[in-house]
């Protein structure tokens, strides 16, 4: 049994709870009941980690002072600030009342609502069994965050936000990046972990903790510019961390992101482009061949598959999709990967790199194409028809999956419950007569104010889930849309007018190394692509 977590102030805890009851209720402040709570897996027994909400009989919740809050660090607003998180088994001073627990264990658990009686009892062990619809271990998935840091926390609230939270949203790997802004980064708590703090909170959370930095460039404080882009398990930081003098208010405008990208990579580093493509140097990187991933919905809103991502993919391009959740984990967000190997981080990276993946903030994925996995390229000959077998589950109702093919959505399947969780299946064969990619995903988000709203999760955030794609060639030809091709040589060529209107350069020279990544990108891509117009 473990009683690491233990309350560290009985006393004051102990009057919080009756504090919040008495004021609760407004009657006489009731007995309190010693409790030992215990979230297990209900198949197995094993002892499972979790998030937990207990409610009076007027459904008021109670306070929970012994537990670490899941919402710290965030404001308020979201429905994340009503759980708290079990890490492992905890005593906690409960009323001696009718309560209701609620808890869950990151994504593939049923929700379990259980009431207890502790009326007239000082010492009670409370089980509370956890139905796990999806064990990602027998799918040889392993989940990961790519994109965090923690601020304006002490150094033992950062601690524990480590060991506890990761732990409990049942995750498996964990990156936590370094990055700087001028005067503000002095509150940026996760700045001052070194490898051997990683190592040591990795033994204490049972989560594998990597290192990263965010390599990043604006023009002006917080709006577009270069872009910004993670690059994990890097051996030193590339410098500098942040580029221009929108976010250091010193220096210029005049080294690209391609030239920390391509440092970092040839120590080994893995990059993946942050916050969708927001940044101008997005296209170009991944034309260029120097993206590893692209983290979708990490820390933003400005997203649209259909618009952003799919036109990457329709002109022949391997784009991994991942993601995470920048400053603190105000999301279920995670990205799966397929793992045959042992779990280190070289190799989890390196799974993610070859596109075994997908991102979701709620429903689980399973998807083959023919034998191909996702990631996998499968060779047809001429028109051929493919047979798709995918399944999605997840505790809340997403409502449908689908197929996507070449970015058109060409088969769905609704949601049906199962238990106390939800599943669309695939089974059915699809006509390809062109090469292109073949993904699954829910309906994307609908992130705008206005428009009809898509399903929320448990802490309030949209609902999102997509593989990333099986690549499809025809008789060994890759996808391409020379419409999209021609869009994203437009993009690039208003990429360079920004850059000379906006960017500060201490010489011509610089301008060019800058203005430099996009007429490459540009120059490769007509290269590859003959038929494209100078
Ligand atoms: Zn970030």
């Amino acid at each position: 049994m473990n009683w690491e977590i233990n309350v560290r102030n009985p006393g004051v805890a102990c009057a919080a709870v009756m504090l919040a009851v008495l004021v609760a209720s407004g009657n006489k402040p009731s007995e309190t009941c010693r409790t030992m709570l215990q979230i297990v897996d209900a198949e197995s027994g094993e002892h499972l980690a979790g998030i937990i909400q207990i409610r009076n009989q007027n459904g008021e919740r109670l306070p929970l002072p012994e537990l670490f809050k899941r919402g710290t660090g965030l404001q308020g607003g979201f429905p994340i600030h009503e759980w708290s998180v079990l890490p492992s088994n905890v005593v906690v001073d409960l009323p001696a009342q009718q309560l209701t627990v609620d808890v869950l264990s990151g994504l593939e658990t049923e929700r379990l609502s259980q009431p207890i009686d502790l009326t007239g009892k000082s010492d009670e062990e409370v089980r509370l069994p956890l139905v796990r619809f999806f064990r990602r271990k027998e799918n040889r998935q392993v989940s990961g965050n790519t994109h965090l840091h923690l601020m304006k926390l002490s150094r033992d609230d950062c601690d524990r936000y480590l060991r506890e939270i990761p732990r409990s949203d049942d995750l498996d790997v964990l990156f936590l990046s370094y990055l700087e802004r001028v005067t503000a980064d002095r509150e940026y708590t996760s700045n001052h972990y070194n490898a051997g703090d990683l190592a040591e909170l990795t033994l204490q959370s049972g989560v594998l903790l990597g290192n990263g930095e965010e390599h990043r460039h604006n023009f002006a404080g917080f709006g577009q510019g270069y872009g910004h882009v993670m690059l994990l398990n890097i051996e030193q930081l590339v410098q500098p961390v942040s580029i221009g003098p929108g976010i250091m208010k010193t220096g210029t405008d005049g080294i690209p992101l391609t030239r920390g990208i391509q440092q970092a990579r040839d120590h080994g580093a893995t990059a993946i482009w942050c916050h969708n493509v927001f940044g101008l140097e997005a296209e170009s990187n991944w034309i260029l061949g120097r993206l590893d991933a692209m983290n979708i919905y990490d820390g933003g809103r400005r997203a649209g598959f259909k618009e952003r991502f799919y036109p990457l993919l329709n002109i022949g391009l391997k784009v991994p999709f991942s993601t995470g959740t920048d400053w603190f984990m105000y999301d279920f967000s995670r990205v799966y990967v397929e793992l045959e190997k042992p779990l280190t981080v070289d190799n989890w990276l390196d799974g993610l790199s070859t596109g075994r993946s997908y991102i979701t903030n709620g429903p689980l994925f399973r998807f083959k194409v023919n034998e191909a996995a996702i990631g996998d390229t499968l060779d047809l000959a001429g028109t051929d028809a493919v047979s798709v077998s995918g399944q999605v589950e997840g505790r809340i109702d997403f409502e449908q999956a689908e197929i996507v093919l070449n970015g058109r959505v060409v088969a769905t399947a609704a949601t049906r419950k199962v238990g106390e969780h939800f599943r669309a299946e695939f089974q059915q064969t699809i006509t390809v007569d062109e090469p292109g990619w073949i993904a699954l995903r829910i309906p994307p988000p609908n992130l705008r104010d206005a428009g009809p709203k898509t399903p929320t999760n448990e802490f309030g955030r949209s609902l999102y889930g997509h593989t990333s794609p099986v690549y499809l060639t025809v008789d060994g030809e890759s996808a391409f849309n020379s419409r999209s091709a021609r869009a994203m040589l437009e993009q690039m060529r208003q990429a360079q007018v920004a850059i000379s209107e906006q960017g500060k350069f201490e010489s011509s020279q610089t301008k060019a190394r800058v203005l430099d990544v996009y007429a490459d990108a540009a120059a490769k891509l007509r290269k590859d692509h003959v038929a494209l117009p100078e």
